[in-house]
């Protein structure tokens, strides 16, 4: 009897030993990337699934690497702390590389430019350059570049948002008088909305990256690398030129 529940031990440790290598072999063969799956067309979800040229491009990069991409959706403003606390390996988010965030994360290569735009309604007379935002309502996602740029606003109220949409939606029922984000998501939006309309080229130009936890080297020159082999073999353009029509 005694043998036997040794036996069983035994058979029990070594099934936990095989199980627990088999969880770590399959943890390598995996890459997660952290993003806020609400930021067309860099990260969106359609037909149940993500899409985007984040997406593509990070697909691409797994490939790369030899990795299966596993994608966790959250908010923008969670995004760094999921980097630094190893819930994510990177975060692909049409992220703006700026000061404060260089000090907790480490930037990839740099992948696209972009600007921040105002949209107005399109029967909006009273807004025309950002001086005009003075003392008026603006919306913004939250933790964003176009967040902080509507708090240095003189008098404006300052409504946040958990996504663009949300923010355009409330601008449509005329909840504010404006929304600052990013020119490409605003582009979208302005497309599938006749009522929205644009004004380009008020904010200066910001670049995109992806980003790794700071001191992650290993991983930030596998990134910069695939990155810059899908940048000089065509891929990099065809995506983008697949979500720009
Ligand atoms: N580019 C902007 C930023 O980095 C917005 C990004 C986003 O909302 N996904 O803050």
């Amino acid at each position: 009897m005694k043998r036997i529940f040794k036996v069983l031990i035994a058979l029990f440790l070594i099934a936990a030993i095989i199980l627990a290598f088999a969880g770590c072999k399959k943890d390598e063969g995996i890459i997660k990337m952290g993003t806020n799956a609400e930021f067309p067309p860099f990260e969106y979800v359609e037909n149940g699934e993500y899409v985007g040229i984040d997406v593509e491009l990070a697909k691409a990069i797994a490939k790369e690497l030899g990795k299966e991409l596993v994608i966790e959706d959250m908010a923008f403003d969670a995004l760094i702390d999921a980097l630094n606390s190893g819930k994510v390996d990177f975060v692909a988010a049409g992220m703006t590389v700026n000061a404060d965030r260089e000090k907790n994360v480490d930037f990839t290569i740099k992948y696209y430019n972009a600007s921040q735009t105002i949209v107005v309604r399109a029967d909006n007379e009273d807004i025309k350059t950002k001086d005009d935002l003075v003392g008026k309502r603006i919306g913004v996602q939250t933790g964003t570049t176009g967040y902080d740029l509507a708090m240095e606003i003189k008098d404006a109220v300052v409504n946040s948002y958990n996504n663009g949409l949300e923010a355009t939606m409330d601008l449509k029922n005329g909840n504010i008088d404006a929304v600052i984000i990013d020119n490409f998501p605003a582009k979208k939006y302005a497309e599938r909305n006749s009522e929205l309309k644009l004004i380009e080229g008020e904010f200066e130009e910001e670049q995109y990256a992806m980003a790794v936890k700071k001191g992650n080297k290993k991983l930030l020159d596998q990134i910069n690398k695939a990155l810059q082999k899908l940048m000089e073999d065509g891929t990099y353009d065809s995506i983008l030129e697949k979500y720009s029509e």
